[in-house]
This record gives structure tokens, sequence and C-alpha cells, in this order.
């Protein structure tokens, strides 16, 4: 029993001189107390954290409500299971897209008409983004000694993935020039089309795979260089698959009084006809599935290079 409580107590004290040389037990209680208010304090500091975030998140109107609750549930369990590298890199993705989408929907006016959006991110959205990173989270910490580096691998590729994906978006929205279809170069689509891509906004989505990949390898201490190739690979062909399912089964709809070709089944206040896709696959649905194709594949690349 001593031993355990001094152990802990060195990590998170640094107290290994007074806890294990010593043999006095009020030391020993000392020890206890004071590794059960870090234990505490730490774990009040990450609902904290979690509380500030939604509140500036909801305040900021980078989310709507329920947006906020279920980023706030997500939070919850990826910082209590997988933990605060887990959280950060969560936070990171979250933040860049959040501050990417806001310059580049106030440049391009004509996005908002495209997708009738009033510009807040929904639960959906939160769902689909977030969904694979908490499911990996959990797994983590609920299998350390036979999952850690799978779960770790999966959560990486599937968030890269959208990392690379929302910035080859927002990036290409911005910069680029007329999008074409990713399936047929040939055909151009509106800015902010799904399944359209430029070059720079590919470029764009390459660099961020490599960017976070980095960072990510630093943060989990992981120090193979494939280990970084894994991750830039499995999250730059995920935002490709969710370009391709974007072009193909993704729902495109066509409105009955103005003739724009949207993505959203209402349009004019008007209920718009199927052109394309299949109606239950949307945006979210096309991340959801992308998002768990990254990280498959950087658990397939990961097992194939160990
Ligand atoms: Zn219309």
């Amino acid at each position: 029993m001593r031993s355990i409580i001094s152990i802990h107590s060195y990590k998170k004290f640094n107290k290994k001189d007074i806890c294990i040389l010593t043999n006095l037990s009020g030391l020993d209680i000392m020890c206890a107390v004071m590794q059960l208010s870090s234990e505490v304090i730490d774990l009040s500091v990450r609902f904290l954290v979690l509380l500030l975030i939604s509140i500036f998140t909801y305040r900021k109107k980078y989310l709507d409500g329920k947006g906020v609750f279920a980023a706030f549930i997500i939070g919850v369990l990826i910082i209590y299971t997988g933990g605060w590298v887990f959280f950060i890199l969560l936070f990171i993705f979250m933040i860049v897209g959040s501050i990417l989408t806001k310059i580049v929907r106030k440049k391009s006016v004509d996005w908002v008409s495209y997708f009738n959006s009033n510009g807040l991110r929904s639960w959906k959205n939160v769902l689909a983004n977030g969904f694979w990173p908490m499911y990996s989270a959990i797994i983590y910490s609920i299998y350390p000694d036979t999952h850690k580096m799978y779960a770790m691998f999966f959560f990486l590729g599937s968030l890269t993935s959208m990392m690379s994906d929302t910035v080859s978006t927002e990036v290409g929205m911005y910069l680029g020039g007329a999008p074409v279809l990713i399936t047929n170069p040939k055909v151009h689509v509106p800015k902010g089309f799904s399944g359209g891509v430029t070059l720079i906004g590919l470029l764009g989505g390459l660099m961020s795979a490599i960017l976070f990949s980095y960072l990510s390898a630093i943060l989990f201490g992981l120090s193979s260089i494939y280990d970084v190739y894994t991750l830039i690979l499995a999250g730059f062909i995920g935002s490709i698959i969710d370009s391709i399912l974007g072009a193909t089964v993704q729902a495109k709809y066509r409105c009955k009084l103005c003739g724009s070709v949207i993505e959203t089944r209402y349009h004019c206040g008007e209920e718009a006809e199927l052109v394309k896709g299949f109606e239950p696959i949307d945006n979210h649905v096309v991340n959801f599935i992308s998002s768990l194709a990254g990280g498959v594949l950087a658990v397939i690349f990961y097992s194939l290079l160990h």
C-alpha cells in the first residue's frame, strides 16, 4: 500500500524522496491526501475548461445551442477517457475549422445562398465530426493494453481526414477559382458544392494534413517518421473520399422556383426535387463516413508498417 501511494505521489508531486524513503505513516497519509486532492483538482480543471469553451463557443456563435450541448457531451467523454492530448487535438481542429469558416463566409456571399444556412454549425455537424474521435478515445481508455495504438491511430486518422477536408474546402472557396467535380474535372460546379475541388484547395488540404500529423506525432510522442506518413496519407485520402462521396452518393436537389441546384431539401420556402444521389445521405453523413474512412485507413497503414 505504501509503495503504491508513494509511486503515485511521485508522479504527481515529484515527492519521491519524502514518500518512498520515509517510514512515517503520517507522511503516507499526507501523500494520499495530496494525491487525492490533485486528482480532484485535475478533474475539476477539465470540467471548468470545457465549461468555459462551451460558453465562449456559444457567445461567439460558432455553434447553435444544441450544437454547444452536443460538443460539451462529446468533450466530456473525450477529456475524461482519452485525456488532455486527445482533447487538445480535437479542440485545434474545431478552432481552425470555425475560424476558417467565419473568414470565408464573410467573403463569399454566394455560399450562403447555395446552402441556405444560418451560418451556425449544428449538433449534426458536431456529431458527424466528433463521433469517431469520441469512440476511439473511449476504446483507448477501456483497452489500454491491447488496443491503445490502434485507438490512437484511428483517432488521429479520423481527425486528420476531417482537418484536411475542412481546410481544403475553405481554402478552395477563399483562394481557388471555379471548382470542378472530383469525379469529372470537365464539369464546373458552384463554390462550396460537395464533390467540387480546386487545385489550391487540394494543396491546402494536403498541407494541413502534413502540419496536423506532425503536431499529433509531437503531442503523442510518436518518434517514427512512418507514423507521420501514415497519418498524412490516411488523412488526405480520407478527405478525397469525402469529395468523391459528395460528388456521387450525396443528395442534390433542384429548387422548383429558382432552379438552383442545392444540397438542402428546401429552397425558396418550397420543397425541392431530388436530382442526384440518395436522400438520407447529406453532408453530415458524408463527413461521418469519410471520418470513419480516415480512421480505418490509419489503422490499416499502421498495422502494415508494424
Ligand atoms: Zn430556390
